[in-house]
């Protein structure tokens, strides 16, 4: 007898990554094997010398095909065995290491837009759908769109058995968010790209596309994000690591180099509307939905907990957002003695 195992990598897509998969049969009992691609139809290779490597990294049970089938996500890699450029995991996977003493946990918020052809879902042929109001959190037809291929996206979530947290409808009609955590930084990221792949899977069966485009709509309309909410265990404990994390993140060429690698389009959506601070003013603040960095209103009363970058679009690599975040934090609350 045989299972299927669909293995899912990301490929070398400019601006903005996307995902590939395809299927392989194996034997009962049969461990997964490394496989490869044709690197030039997914730009990350030349058509000379056009091999890439999957290595597995994660997998999961398929909820889509069932029984013993498998998804599994996997890192690129060179025929050489080395990181491809393209793979960003590797470089979480040190950072990871460096700093797990400090036990850092991520909650990742991923927002996305439904779209039916060139227009999100729920808006009409011609003109506009009223303006945002009602939308989020809504019920009723005329507030809510896609939910049918959210309850199948989620259902299929919580059956792979990833650490999906919630949804919600969000501000702009067609737009929804589920949010994957709290989770180890290597653990939240693999997740999420799973959960992203279900997503566009799951969607696909309606005739639907799901876009992480970080500005779908042009207007009076909500951007799309990835609010990235982040704790070490010296900040689930006190408050005074909270407030050295959030100087850490605001702290010289710090907020550049954050937003630089927040996701393609940034600038479109962190306009200081909408929910957002300008892309190019950092701020923190206690419950303010306008600051770069959120201090959620029962952190600051139970003085400990965790804190929210507002920042990272929904189209952002969250090997990288984890990354930069770890590295910024956890080398701050170190010199701090704050572990
Ligand atoms: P909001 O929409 O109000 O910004 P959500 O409820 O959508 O908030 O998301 C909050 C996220 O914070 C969840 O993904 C949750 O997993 C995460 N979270 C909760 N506690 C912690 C913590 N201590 N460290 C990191 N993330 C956390
Ligand atoms: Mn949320
Ligand atoms: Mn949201
Ligand atoms: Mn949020």
């Amino acid at each position: 007898m045989t299972y299927k195992a669909e293995y899912i990598w990301i490929d070398g897509t400019r601006p903005t990554a996307k995902l590939r998969s395809k299927t392989k049969i194996l034997a009962d009992g049969a461990e997964l094997p490394v496989w490869g691609f044709d690197g030039s139809s997914t730009s990350q290779a030349e058509g000379r010398s056009s091999d890439c490597v999957l290595r597995p990294v994660f997998s999961c049970p398929d909820p889509i095909r069932g029984g013993d089938d498998v998804l599994v996500l996997c890192e690129v890699l060179g025929t050489d065995m080395e990181p491809h450029v393209t793979n960003t995991r590797a470089a979480l996977r040190e950072t990871a290491e460096r700093f797990a003493a400090q036990e850092p946990v991520f909650g990742i918020e991923q927002e996305y837009t439904f779209f039916r052809g060139n227009r999100p879902l729920g808006f009409p042929e011609n003109g506009f759908p009223a303006p945002q109001g009602g939308y989020y959190c809504g019920v009723g037809a005329d507030e809510i769109f896609g939910r049918e291929i959210v309850e199948a996206h989620m259902d299929r979530c919580l059956r792979a058995g990833l650490g999906i947290s919630g949804i919600n409808a969000e501000v702009m009609p067609g737009q929804w968010e589920f949010q994957v955590g709290p989770l180890s930084p290597l653990e939240v990221s693999d997740h999420l790209w799973t959960a992203r792949w279900l997503l566009q899977r799951t969607a696909e069966e309606f005739g639907i596309t799901a876009t992480l485009a970080p500005k779908p709509a042009e207007g009076d309309w909500n951007g799309a994000g990835a609010h990235t909410n982040f704790s070490t265990r010296a900040m689930r404990e006190g408050y005074d690591p909270i407030i050295t994390a959030c100087k850490a993140l605001g702290d010289g060429d710090k907020p550049e180099l954050h937003v630089q690698n927040y996701g393609i389009g940034i600038e479109s959506r962190l306009t200081g509307l909408h929910e957002t601070a300008p892309w190019n003013e950092f701020s923190y603040g206690v419950s303010d939905r306008g600051a770069s960095v959120r201090i959620p209103w029962q952190v600051e009363a139970e003085k400990k907990g965790y804190i929210e970058d507002r920042r990272p679009n929904a189209n952002v690599d969250p090997y990288v957002v984890t990354r930069l975040i770890v590295d910024t934090c956890c080398t701050a609350l170190d010199k701090a003695g704050q572990v």
